[in-house]
């Protein structure tokens, strides 16, 4: 199969086999640098954090309620109890703890000496200084164990685990002020053609904004890496020369957007082949042609398509993996996706993969449903704001009709 160009759907890379040549090409940078906790939200940890204490630090209680030793809890019937002495979160209860005692007790409090179950409070009954518990109150213990969250000693973060707020969260609860994590990878970015123009400028006729490093503003800034914004480059083999030299001097990765294909200004494949390698250029997917990929010196080569859309599918699928790898994350595994109920009919080719912008949503019986956002060109930019998902039609796939299970990438999983 043919397209208009002459190019063979066969010769052309599975984005698998793209996305495992490019993870192949990639790894971590080698720095590493102490951060402030909060700095850290973001970075990817650079050694596995052992941690130095039991969390919690103490058995302690679950629930509200009374504190006892479970053995002395009735067989049948009711049970009175005298109240010894009140635990709270922070002020624990040390005295000893006798056989028809108990101590009333708070979430978060320690257990007292002796004691190995908390009674509901809801489930007795408190008459003056005594509290009556009942046989059904054997079945739960209510006690968190020291330790049950992260055992003093083990690993608690590995090495290549990105930092969000549940790992900042960890960490804090394990007294680390200070995290070790790899160095912000350097990304390198510029749009070319002769007809952009930056913000402020007027347009002439057949001009138009660039909007596409804005998209990768946005992208980059969600991985947190260090970004350097190279602005415009025009369609001349020596700007797109120096723009290169400069780049991947200063960068681990360069992304550049336009110029890839073998239109008569497009400077980007043939440069990347004087200066430095190039990989492969030939994906079967769409949007996402043409797409080059290779190295300039050290740093890594994305060489993504000029439509907006294309350049958005490209980075996730493609230049977000590898910069995660960059960042130091272990490789990816390929994004998950679930089925939903097509609405829409899809017509795509045998022999490609294409993501089609689609709006997930459920039906009247909560199941998932997809629809696509209407015109797919891979020039409009505002069907990426309307979608909130991808859905994803396999190179062996015809299409799908209203009815079919189709896979669906929600947007909200991307990074
Ligand atoms: P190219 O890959 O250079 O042939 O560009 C493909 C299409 O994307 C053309 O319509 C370009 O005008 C458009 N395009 C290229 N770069 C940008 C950009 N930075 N912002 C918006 N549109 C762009
Ligand atoms: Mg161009």
């Amino acid at each position: 199969m043919s397209d208009a160009r002459g190019h063979s759907e066969r010769q052309r890379l599975s984005v698998e086999e793209a996305r495992a040549r490019i993870l192949a090409q990639v790894a971590p940078v080698r720095g590493v640098e102490r951060v402030a906790l909060r700095s850290a939200l973001g970075r990817v940890v650079a050694h596995d954090i052992v941690s130095p204490i039991d969390v919690p630090a103490h058995t302690n209680a679950a629930v509200d309620g009374y504190a006892l030793a479970a053995a002395t809890l009735p067989e049948e019937g009711v049970k009175e109890f005298e109240v010894i002495g009140t635990a709270l979160a922070g002020r624990p209860f040390t005295g000893p703890v006798g056989p028809d005692q108990c101590v009333h007790i708070m979430t978060g409090a320690p257990m007292p000496p002796g004691t190995d179950a908390v009674v509901f409070q809801e489930q007795t009954q408190v008459r003056q200084g005594r509290v009556a518990i009942a046989a059904d109150s054997r079945r739960e213990r209510n006690v968190r164990q020291a330790g049950e969250d992260l055992a003093r000693g083990s690993v608690a973060l590995p090495a290549g685990k990105r930092i969000g707020p549940a790992e900042l969260g960890l960490l804090a609860s394990l007294g680390a002020p200070e995290v070790a994590v790899y160095r912000r990878a350097r990304v390198a970015f510029f749009s070319t053609g002769d007809e952009l123009r930056s913000l402020g400028e007027p347009l002439g006729p057949g001009l138009i904004y660039d909007s596409n490093r804005y998209t990768l503003y946005g992208m980059l800034s969600a991985l947190g890496v260090e970004m350097l914004d190279m602005g415009v480059v025009a369609d001349d083999a020596v700007s797109v020369q120096r723009a290169f030299a400069d780049a991947s001097s200063l960068a681990d990765a360069v992304i550049t957007t336009g110029g890839v294909s073998v239109g008569e200004a497009d400077y980007i494949k043939q440069t990347l082949a004087e200066l430095g390698e190039v990989g492969f250029w030939q994906v079967a997917m769409r949007p996402g042609r043409p797409f080059a990929f290779g190295r300039l010196g050290s740093a890594a080569f994305f060489g993504l398509p000029g439509n907006p859309v294309a350049v958005m599918v490209t980075f996730y699928q493609f230049v977000q993996p590898a910069l995660r790898r960059l960042m130091g994350e272990p490789p990816p595994l390929p994004p998950l996706t679930f089925r939903a109920r097509a609405l829409s009919r899809f017509a795509t080719r045998v022999g490609r993969t294409e993501l089609i912008r689609g709006i997930l949503e459920r039906d009247a019986q909560g199941a998932p449903v997809v629809r696509s956002t209407g015109s797919q060109g891979s020039g409009i930019l505002s069907s990426m704001s309307t979608a909130n998902c991808f859905i994803v039609l396999p190179p062996e796939s015809a299409g799908a009709d209203p009815g079919d299970e189709v896979d669906v990438l929600p947007f909200s999983g991307l990074l």
